[in-house]
């Protein structure tokens, strides 16, 4: 077979060389041990932590190094593709603080190695098909869709192995008059790769995060490219990051299964393959068992929640390092103050059995790194939030910018600090009872307390109370209200013996409690009632007697 003819016959537009694009995208400048990274996400229209997780990883590792992380739109499966996509990728990784040195932008792309978008890289990709039929690697294969479904059936029903391989690669061997017959004939063409692996054969192939393994040699004649000319994933893959130099792709461990066709390719062209990381899948508790996060059943999966329910970046941050590397919550212990960028992140230290991401221990992250914020941040922070998601209460939350840092700060201080704030959404609901305009009475009364008694307790409240007295004089009020009438003032002596009281001073307080703050559960009362003021406690209370 004439292989140049026939690359001629198959690619008359393409008339440069590969020596061409080697040139155009030179071996990058960069200090010994620069990583370069990457994130290749497909513009399908939902992101997932799992983008965010790699985009972690990737950019961890080339700023730690001094290297270069990029953004590159895999957008060659053009059926999956929603409009704004982009742009919606773009903004959730701003979002979460993700800063990329080169790739694809709003207006366009930035860097020397782009077009950043695979679709834009036609001619790049057919330059390297072009070059593989010439040296006899790829032809062109005419089968329909229906003569791949019936081979598949012939393939079940002798227990052969599926694909396109060996005698089943049909189109393998077609002479150059067949091909020309078939073109001029109008037939539809993909490029397929001829592949010389041996089913029985392994082959090596060095993963970051799962050391050297051995892996099946790829046998099939895969699809280099389809048939409007648009490379698959695999091949864009390999001439994408050989071109942009990348020195290590980080991606999901879908991907571990075809990395021999990648590896394959590498080689075949001669080139250097990067250092593979196949990250694990994120896994969840449902139940007792554990299985992967579904976009169907797992609203946390995708990225969009944690900004819609205004958790912040940094707790998700704080969270994934966690779940990436086994030492982060030693180290942070050891730095609670310290900058995540102190940290030394390393594929090493990465696992390679499915991570767990559990809501509650989420959430607690998300507490515990609130509480490393200033009150001034977190005001800024969640007006931002409130702008975008509650307007109506951001009015409020930022009518008085004091008013509104102190109830921030209500329990923050001391050795045990409350740990009262998760998120925008549930932190606006939470300090919602500061508000009068959003003030309601969420909980019950304690129910050993007869309505005679709440509107005598609280009537009695209202008699004694000062609003000069400090905390421990208010509270000393409270217990004599309970101990007049024959509330225990000790809880405890409630407990040993029920029938000689009416209740506890427990009851007693959440009376109180319910009557000014409408919860039972909330944080230092006498506090609270000097944040809200004087006469809005006197009205709530007043409200509640009735
Ligand atoms: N486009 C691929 C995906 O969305 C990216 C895989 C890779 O990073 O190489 O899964």
């Amino acid at each position: 077979m004439d292989t140049i003819k026939l690359a001629e016959l198959l690619f008359p537009q393409i008339d440069k060389e590969p020596s061409c694009f080697e040139n155009l995208y030179p071996v990058r400048n960069l200090p010994a041990g620069a990583k370069v990274t990457r994130i290749g996400p497909s513009p399908t229209g939902f992101v997932h932590l799992g983008n965010l997780y790699n985009a972690i990883i990737g950019e961890r590792l080339a700023h730690q190094s001094d290297g270069v992380f990029f953004l590159r739109i895999e957008d060659t499966d053009a059926k999956r593709e929603v409009a704004g996509a982009v742009e919606l990728l773009l903004s959730s990784m701003d979002y979460f603080g993700i800063r990329f040195d080169e790739g694809a932008t709003i207006d366009g792309d930035s860097g020397n190695y782009g077009p950043y978008r695979q679709r834009q890289r036609k001619e790049v990709y057919q330059t390297f098909a072009k070059e593989l039929v010439r040296r006899g690697l790829a032809y062109p294969c005419f089968c329909t869709e229906e003569r791949l479904t019936q081979m598949r059936e012939t393939q079940m029903a002798g227990k052969d192995n599926f694909g396109y391989y060996g005698k089943w690669a049909l189109c393998r061997d077609l002479t150059l008059d067949e091909i020309e017959a078939k073109i001029a004939n109008g037939e539809e063409y993909v490029l397929r790769f001829r592949s010389s692996g041996d089913i029985n054969n392994t082959v090596e192939l060095v993963d970051g995060i799962r050391g050297t393994l051995k892996l099946q040699e790829n046998y099939q004649d895969f699809v280099l490219l389809k048939s409007d000319g648009i490379p698959t994933y695999h091949f864009a893959h390999v001439i994408d990051d050989h071109l942009m130099r990348t020195t290590h792709v980080v991606r999901g461990e879908e991907w571990l299964s075809t990395a021999p066709i990648h590896a394959q390719l590498f080689d075949t062209f001669g080139w250097t393959r990067p250092l593979f990381c196949h990250t694990t899948v994120l896994m969840k508790m449902d139940g007792d068992t554990k299985r992967k996060l579904s976009k169907r059943k797992d609203p946390e999966l995708g990225l969009n929640y944690y900004r819609q329910e205004g958790y912040v970046p940094e707790a998700v941050w704080e969270y994934l390092m966690t779940l990436l590397n086994s030492n982060y919550e030693e180290w942070r212990a050891e730095n609670p103050d310290a900058p995540l960028d102190d940290f030394v992140f390393t594929t090493e230290k990465m696992g390679i059995s499915g991570a767990l991401f559990d809501m509650m221990k989420f959430d607690n992250v998300s507490q515990e790194t609130l509480l490393r914020m200033s009150a001034s941040e977190i005001y800024e922070k969640m007006a931002a939030w409130l702008k975008e998601y509650d307007p109506a209460f951001e009015a409020l939350f930022t009518r008085d910018r004091a008013f509104t840092e102190r109830i921030i700060s209500v329990g923050r201080d001391g050795a045990r600090p409350r740990k009262d704030l998760t998120n925008w959404k549930q932190a606006r609901q939470f300090l919602s009872f500061y508000f009068d305009e959003t003030f309601v009475r969420e909980d019950e009364y304690p129910e050993n307390v007869s309505p005679e008694d709440r509107a005598e307790i609280l009537k009695r409240y209202l008699k004694t109370y000062d609003h000069s007295d400090d905390n421990s004089q208010w509270f000393q009020k409270v217990r004599d209200i309970a101990g007049d009438m024959n509330y225990a003032i000790k809880p405890k002596d409630y407990k040993k013996n029920p029938e000689l009281y009416k209740g506890s001073i427990t009851d007693v307080s959440n009376v109180i409690r319910v009557a000014v703050v409408g919860r039972t559960n909330s944080p230092d009362l006498w506090e609270i009632c000097h944040i809200i003021g004087e006469d809005a406690m006197r009205n709530r209370i007043e409200q509640a007697k009735n």
